[in-house]
């Protein structure tokens, strides 16, 4: 690669551009991070790391952080609103597979609050907060990126720039690159509460997939609290979803107790699967939401971003140290993309079909099929595999 300015433009300062950034920084490649917000923004969307991603960020420092501020949730449970219990998987039969044979519970902004610490740190970071990407152009001088900022319009110039920047990526939009899927009618609702759950539910784990005709939900434990996920009427607007009694009364279907929930986060999100068409366009790149988007039920979305970074990352420190040709890159789309299809896109729906089937056979059938997966070590151990992401990362050639 010819460069011109020597630097990488990270469009997006959300978790997959903070790693971004702090892996090619780390491998001193100097970056430039424009992030539209003013600082970290309190976002509770993601709070699973999957093994794989711990063992492939070790080097990095991201694990050590995370599981320093995270918990560590060795089992997990696929459960029926009325039966109970129907499975339990033990992430410790991964010990051969995975240093971290376990999910880590750890919301996605302390990821970000403790990676801002850290780039703010580099001398070969630059950090730039309350910059919007607006546009960009390709040359044979590179690539002049235009930021809007609260003092006008800027523009930088880049040799490579990895657009991070969302679900609903400007950088995207600007390549005219389609983003092909669909969107989910229903909403997510995510609450977060202080409560003894276990006390009260004393067979549940700190992961519990619960399946219900009418109203699934997910029970996660993270370091502070629980965070209880659902479905909400896309009829009723967002603001309405959110008001108390509703939050209260669902609470309540989980685990009655007499005086209200101490409600601490709330939040409704549109849930999509779309992959981008294309995951590069000569050299501006797209990573994490911005080129993948699926329902939180499996805790992949985040994971699969992160995972692409490391890949980008590994491949263009090599390009631009010189000891790999520029064909290096040419392999970040083949090895990502069809993941985001085959691992993320097909296991996350497998879980939103299982949780909300309402036809009472195949329901039955779905709470058998899942009881014999678990009571069948070699089944078991192969759905582990694949739910932790590790199938996905061996088949694509990023774990041996
Ligand atoms: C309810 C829910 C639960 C989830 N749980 C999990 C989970 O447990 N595990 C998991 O792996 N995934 C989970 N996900 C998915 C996860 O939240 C996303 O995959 C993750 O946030 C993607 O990170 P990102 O950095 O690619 O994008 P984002 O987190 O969206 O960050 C994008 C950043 O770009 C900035 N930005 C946007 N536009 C511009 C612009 N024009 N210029 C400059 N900056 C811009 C934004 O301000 C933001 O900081 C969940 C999603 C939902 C909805």
């Amino acid at each position: 690669m010819k460069r011109k300015h020597d630097r990488v433009i990270v469009i997006g300062g959300g978790p997959v551009g903070c790693v971004t950034a702090l892996l090619l920084a780390q491998k001193g490649i100097p970056v430039t991070v424009a992030e539209k917000e003013a600082g970290m923004v309190l976002d509770y969307r993601a709070s699973t790391f999957h093994p794989p991603t711990l063992d492939l960020l070790e080097e990095s420092g991201v694990t050590e952080a995370l599981v320093h501020m995270g918990l560590k949730c060795t089992t997990n449970q696929f459960r029926d609103r009325k039966k109970g219990k129907i499975a339990e998987f033990d992430m410790s039969v991964l010990k051969n597979d995975t240093r971290h044979p376990y999910r880590l519970q750890c919301e996605q902004f302390k990821l970000v609050d403790w990676a801002y610490g850290v780039l703010g740190k580099m001398p070969n970071v630059e950090l730039l907060f309350r910059h919007e990407f607006s546009s960009l152009t390709q040359s044979e001088d590179g690539i002049t990126v235009t930021l809007d900022s609260p003092e006008g319009q800027r523009t930088v110039k880049a040799d490579v720039v990895i657009g991070t920047d969302g679900g609903r990526s400007a950088v995207r939009k600007n390549l005219g690159i389609e983003f092909e899927g669909f969107t989910y009618p229903e909403h997510f609702l995510v609450a977060g509460a202080r409560h003894d759950f276990k006390k009260q539910m004393p067979d549940i784990c700190s992961v519990n997939y619960t399946a219900d005709p009418d109203e699934w939900y997910l029970l996660l434990e993270i370091p502070d609290m629980w965070r209880i996920i659902t479905p909400a009427d896309p009829n009723i607007e967002p603001s309405e979803a959110v008001k108390e009694e509703r939050l209260q009364s669902s609470l309540q279907n989980i685990a009655p107790r007499t005086e209200p929930y101490e409600i601490l986060v709330k939040g409704i999100y549109r849930v999509h699967q779309r992959v981008a068409k294309t995951y590069r366009q000569g050299n501006v790149f797209l990573a994490g939401d911005a080129c993948h988007l699926n329902n939180p039920l499996g805790g992949m979305g985040l994971n699969g971003g992160l995972q692409d970074a490391l890949s980008l990352c590994g491949r263009l420190s090599k390009v631009w140290h010189g000891t790999a040709p520029d064909a290096e890159l040419d392999g970040y789309e083949p090895q990502r993309l069809p993941e985001a299809i085959n691992a993320i896109h097909a296991i996350t729906q497998r879980n939103k079909k299982l949780l909300e089937e309402r036809d009472t056979v195949v329901r039955e059938r779905n709470l058998a099929e899942m009881a014999a997966i678990a009571a069948d070590p070699k089944r078991a151990y192969q759905y582990m595999l694949d739910a932790a992401m590790i199938t996905s990362l061996r088949r694509s050639g990023m774990l041996r």
